[in-house]
């Protein structure tokens, strides 16, 4: 054990707009971090060259080797690490990138799903410790997740379970970013909120007046300022926080029925924003889903907040080293 708890692994949090990274010891604490912008559109090759450049500051910061490299991306990715697409990292189709990270680095690189990995930094380090049947649920510009089934985190047929802001909550609903209309996304997630919010001042300038001139503009209405105005008592903004709470525990309701976990984490940045979320949702949850499905669930808020990406892709990379060990 003395030898694995020095083993030091780099996770990395690739978005469209920043490279997070940290590197993380055994028991997931950051050890040392760094950041830089990403700059998708100077293509894979000059990105894979500056993850690389942030490694070495970050192993130069804390004065400690690395073992391997967890990275988290924004986009599909197959299971040989090929990232077919990514909304966030324009004109990348298929790209090799965990071949051309440890060719480039010359250390084991483990590659997930960035959601998928923030739910393995929750389950490992975070909320989740000690339970086998979990499912994260993340809410912020986009709802994604990530589901613990048995101790494993389900990968599924095409390495893209645990998409569960597609949920389809209302048929024939708002339009989605995916092909569908009506999904959990298209009505919690932040970018639907401020869509929601800018419709309704639009339709009800009068009562939109405080949401208005909090954002400056109809069309600067964020999510955030939907909670703000909310929190200062503004009736159309609680509406629509009220409305936004419905819609997450429908989806919530959903889940729990399908993959009965123990451990429900509500994470993302629209929770974090307004924390009062989890037992709204609580309540509808217990009420409505199965008796058999709630028996023993506990919901609860994520711990590791906009950590949980890179402690979770340091994690998925540890995790893999000491199996193959
Ligand atoms: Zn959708």
């Amino acid at each position: 054990m003395a030898g694995n708890s020095k083993l030091a692994t780099i996770g990395v949090d690739l978005g469209g707009t920043k490279i997070e990274m940290a590197l993380v010891d055994a028991v997931g604490r950051i050890l040392a971090s760094h950041r830089q912008l990403t700059n998708p559109e100077k293509g894979p090759d000059a990105v894979v060259a500056d993850i690389v450049t942030c490694v070495e500051i970050c192993l130069g910061k804390a004065g400690k080797m690395a073992q391997g490299l967890g990275i988290g991306v924004a986009g599909q990715l197959d299971r040989t690490g090929t990232l077919r697409l990514s909304p966030n990292l324009p004109g990348w189709r298929n790209v090799p990138l965990k071949v051309k990270l440890e060719d480039a680095l010359g250390m084991p690189v483990v590659i997930n799903n960035d959601v998928r990995a923030a739910a393995w930094g929750e389950w490992r380090h975070g909320a989740g410790q000690g339970v086998d049947d979990m499912v994260c649920l993340f809410v912020g510009t986009g709802i994604g997740g990530g589901v613990i089934s048995g101790g494993r985190l389900l990968d599924g047929c095409g390495n893209t379970a645990g998409e569960l802001g597609h949920m389809t909550i209302i048929v024939d609903g708002r339009h989605c970013h995916c092909p569908n209309r009506g999904c959990l996304e298209a009505y919690a997630g932040g970018w639907a909120i401020a869509e929601r919010a800018q419709e309704a001042v639009r339709t009800d300038p009068q009562d939109g007046q405080r949401l208005n001139a909090l954002a400056g503009d109809i069309q600067r209405i964020s999510a955030v300022t939907v909670t703000q105005a909310c929190s200062e008592g503004d009736p159309l903004a609680c509406r629509l926080v009220g409305e936004t709470a419905r819609y997450l525990a429908a989806g919530v309701v959903g889940i729990v029925n399908a993959f009965n976990p123990c451990l429900l984490v509500l994470g993302g940045g629209v929770i974090q924003g307004r924390p009062e979320y989890v037992s709204e949702v609580e309540r509808v949850v217990r009420k409505s889903a199965l008796q058999t499905a709630v028996e023993g669930l506990r919901i609860v808020v994520a711990a590791l907040g906009d950590k949980a990406g890179v402690i979770g892709a340091a994690a998925l990379a540890r995790d893999r080293i000491e199996k193959a060990a």
